[in-house]
C-alpha cells in the first residue's frame, strides 16, 4: 500500500509529489494530461506585487526566498535549466502612480523589491513611456513547459506517474485505505486546479476560476532581459518570440482562445509601443484556480481524516507552489498546522456545521 495518491499533476500536484517522495513517502501522481491545465498556458512570471495597490502579496519575503531556493536546488536535481532571476519593469500610467511608487520605494518593507529607476535597454525599445517606468527586483521566471516536462520526467523514472483522468465512480474510500482500480493507499490529495469544482469532495469550496489567456508574438528583433509590465507581461522569449499575457474573464469559462481575448492583448501593444506590426504565432487559453480570497486551499475534508486538497494557487502558481507545498507537507507528515489564511478550515463552518 502507498503513502499517497494525488491526483493532477499541475504545478500543484507535481511540487507536492516531489517533496513527499523525497521526504521518502510512497506515491503515485494521476494525471490526465489536460491540453487546458493552466500551467500550459501560464506566463511562468512571479512577482511579489501586487501593481493594483502596489502592495507586497501575502507571505512575499517567505515565498519569495522559498521560490529562489526551490527552483534552484531543482534544477540542480534534474540538471536542467528553466528558472531564472528577473527584474519587472513597471510602466507608470500616470502622475498618481508614479508619486506612489516613489514614495513606497522609501519604505524599507518595499526596499527589497521596489526601485525608482529600470534597465538602460528600456530606452532601446520603441515605447510609449510618457510617465517613466520603475523596476520591481526579487522576480523571476520559470520557463514551465521545461520545468515541467522535467519534472514529469523525473517523477516518470521514479515509476510514480499514472496517465489517467480520475473517474470517481471508481474511487472507494474507508478509514483505513483509498483504493482506485488496482492502486492502494492510505491517503489521497486532490490537486486538480479548476477542475476540483467537479469533485464531489470539495466542489463546496468557494472557487471562483478566472479564464486567461495568452498569445506568443513574432520578435521585431528586439532584446531585453526583463518583464515589461504595465497591466499585462512582456517578455522576451529569446527565440524570435516575444509572450504577452494575459487576459481576465470570470463569466464565460470555457477553454477556447476568443478574439476578444487576442484584441485585448494587441491593443495592449499597440497602447504602449510605436510600433504596429505584430505577427500572432499562437494564442491559448487556460483557466486559474482562483478563490474568492485569493488564499491558497490547502487541507484535510472534514469528514475524511485521509482525504486532502492542495489548490488554489490561483494567478501565481509559481510564486506559491514552492512555499505552500512545503508547509502541505509538514502538515501531512508531522501534523504541523497549516497558514490559517490557506487552510481550508477557513471555510468548514459555514458548510459542514
Ligand atoms: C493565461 C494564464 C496566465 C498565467 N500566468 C501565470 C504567471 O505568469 N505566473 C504564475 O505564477 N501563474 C500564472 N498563471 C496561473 C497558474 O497557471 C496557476 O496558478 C497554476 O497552474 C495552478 O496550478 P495547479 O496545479 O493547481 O493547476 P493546473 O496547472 O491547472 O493543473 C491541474 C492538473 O490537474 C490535472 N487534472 C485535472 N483534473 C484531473 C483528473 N480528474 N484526473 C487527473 N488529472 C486531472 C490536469 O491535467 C492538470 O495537469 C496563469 C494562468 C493562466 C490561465
Amino acid at each position: 500500500m502507498r503513502d499517497y495518491i494525488i491526483v493532477g499533476g499541475g504545478i500543484a500536484g507535481s511540487v507536492l509529489a516531489y517533496r513527499l517522495i523525497k521526504e521518502g513517502k510512497s506515491i503515485i501522481l494521476i494525471d490526465n494530461d489536460s491540453p487546458q491545465a493552466a500551467w500550459k498556458v501560464a506566463g511562468g512570471v512571479w512577482n511579489a506585487i501586487s501593481f493594483k495597490r502596489l502592495l507586497k502579496a501575502w507571505m512575499a519575503d517567505e515565498m519569495t526566498a522559498e521560490a529562489h531556493l526551490f527552483y534552484k536546488d531543482l534544477q540542480e536535481v534534474l540538471g536542467v535549466s528553466f528558472y531564472e532571476p528577473k527584474e519587472i519593469v513597471r510602466l507608470f500610467s500616470d502622475v498618481y502612480s508614479q508619486n506612489n511608487w516613489y514614495l513606497k520605494s522609501d519604505d524599507p518593507n518595499y526596499s527589497a523589491y521596489l526601485n525608482d529607476d529600470f534597465p538602460e535597454a528600456l530606452n532601446a525599445l520603441p515605447l510609449n513611456m510618457p510617465y517613466g517606468a520603475g523596476t520591481v527586483k526579487n522576480g523571476g521566471f520559470v520557463h514551465l513547459s521545461v520545468f515541467m516536462s522535467s519534472l514529469k520526467e523525473h517523477l516518470k523514472e521514479k515509476a510514480v506517474l499514472v496517465e489517467d483522468s480520475l473517474d470517481f465512480s471508481m474511487l472507494s474510500i474507508s478509514d483505513d485505505e483509498i483504493r482506485y482500480k488496482d492502486h492502494l493507499a492510505k491517503n489521497i490529495v486532490f490537486c486538480e486546479g479548476s477542475e476540483v469544482l467537479n469533485n464531489p469532495f470539495f466542489k463546496w469550496l468557494p472557487l471562483k476560476p478566472t479564464k486567461g489567456e495568452g498569445i506568443v508574438i513574432k520578435n521585431p528583433g528586439w532584446s531585453f532581459d526583463f518583464i515589461l509590465n504595465n497591466g499585462k507581461h512582456l517578455m522576451d522569449l529569446k527565440d524570435g518570440r516575444l509572450g504577452v499575457g494575459a487576459t481576465f474573464e470570470w463569466k464565460e469559462l470555457d477553454h477556447k482562445p476568443t478574439e476578444k481575448g487576442k484584441n485585448e492583448l494587441l491593443a495592449y501593444l499597440e497602447k504602449n509601443f510605436n510600433y504596429s506590426d505584430w505577427e500572432v504565432l499562437d494564442h491559448k487559453a487556460g483557466i486559474r484556480p482562483t478563490v474568492s480570497d485569493r488564499r491558497p486551499l490547502a487541507g484535510v475534508h472534514p469528514n475524511y481524516k485521509n482525504v486532502f486538497i492542495f489548490n488554489g494557487l490561483g494567478t501565481k502558481g509559481v510564486l506559491i507552489a514552492p512555499w505552500m507545498s512545503k508547509k502541505m507537507v509538514k502538515f501531512l507528515l508531522n501534523g504541523e498546522v497549516l497558514p490559517k489564511e490557506g487552510d481550508i478550515q477557513r471555510f468548514v463552518k459555514k458548510h459542514f456545521c
